[in-house]
């Protein structure tokens, strides 16, 4: 008789009680450290380009700020696009915060611009242009390119189909090939774009925030548990375990990084951001992060920052909505949080 249903859920029961096990044996704050380190280690880990020399490609004044867009480059020969936000009130120390955009066609998606790089006057799409309304916030945003998406599609693919949606499937397998995952490529990306934020005049490397939905909310994750220049994160469209979403739902391969369930389910990985400010976003009608997995992130997450004491540092919103950003408590906290600094 086939029981390969059985055995794939043996093995995750056995994973999860090894974590247990392994935990009992170590206080919370060895525990942390170690997660931390195995979370970067597990992505992959690059060699990074150290003369990175960024340029400014262009400056277009918008309506309340202007929209810079920077070329910068974190690994060798490799270089990539982002949009930095400015708000026509930043002053010197204006806090600032990172938006990290999951698939659909790059950076231009979340700055209220269409593929081609228009004005997109239309009706907004899932994301709502949440670079945009955050820099209306007040805050400093930065918006890179991830790897893999709109004009960071390999030529392979294109050759193959111009109207390729995004080059996660032939990067993510041979980066696994490699030992690599694109998850740690896109990371070692934001931690660059993280060194190069804090060094822009405008924002206060003291007050930086992420943002990040769906794939973004990933890597935005990652990104805030390895390093503790993020004071305050909004995670959305994605936090839940992984078992009721990329384990249940059929997701793009860029999502699965090898031996992340030897080390923790989604929500204690998550919790290596506490006790730093945290914001959980979901859509009730999420098809791909379902709602009962959001839920059981949320009492876990609570959890943990209670008896961390903080109970306060972790808010949650649970939207009426689908796979989509809605920003309509969060993004108010954010601004709030990292203001009161
Ligand atoms: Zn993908």
């Amino acid at each position: 008789m086939w029981t390969g249903d059985t055995y794939l859920e043996d093995l995750y029961k056995q994973a999860e009680a090894k974590r247990n096990f392994t935990a009992r044996s170590e206080s919370p704050e060895a525990k942390q450290a170690r997660l931390k380190a195995s979370l970067r280690r597990a992505a992959g880990e690059f060699e990074l380009n150290k003369q990175d020399q960024p340029v400014r490609l262009e400056s277009v004044q918008c309506q309340g700020y202007t929209r810079e867009r920077i070329e910068l480059s974190a690994l060798p020969g490799l270089s990539f696009g982002a949009y930095v936000l400015i708000p026509d009130a930043a002053t010197a120390n204006t806090p600032g915060v990172i938006a990290v955009h999951g698939h659909g066609y790059g950076s231009r998606q979340i700055s209220g611009l269409l593929e081609d790089g228009s004005a997109d006057t239309g009706e907004a799409d899932g994301y709502h242009h949440f670079a945009v309304q955050l820099v209306q916030k007040g805050l400093v945003v930065i918006a890179p390119d991830v790897s893999g998406f709109g004009e960071r599609r390999l030529e392979a693919d294109l050759a193959e189909n111009p109207d390729a949606p995004n080059s996660c499937h032939r990067m993510s397998t041979q980066l696994l090939m490699l030992g690599k995952t694109l998850t740690g490529l896109r990371v070692t990306e934001l931690l660059h774009t993280l060194d190069y934020f804090s060094g822009r005049q405008e924002v206060d490397p003291s007050r930086i925030g992420i943002v990040g939905f769906s794939g973004g909310s990933l890597l935005a994750f990652i990104v805030a548990a390895v390093d503790e220049r993020i004071l305050a994160s909004v995670l959305i469209g994605f936090p839940n375990t992984f078992k009721d979403s990329i384990m249940s739902v059929r997701h793009c391969i860029c999502n699965y990084v090898p031996d992340i369930l030897k080390l923790g389910e989604l929500p204690e990985l998550i919790g290596l951001i506490a006790p730093r400010p945290l914001f959980l976003e979901s859509g009730s009608n999420d098809p791909i992060f379902p709602v009962e997995g959001f839920k059981q992130a949320v009492k876990e997450l609570k959890q943990l920052y209670a008896q961390a004491g903080v109970s306060e540092n972790l808010q949650y919103d649970l939207f009426p909505g689908a796979h989509e950003v809605s920003g309509r408590n969060s993004f108010d906290w954010l601004h709030a949080t990292l203001a009161k600094r």
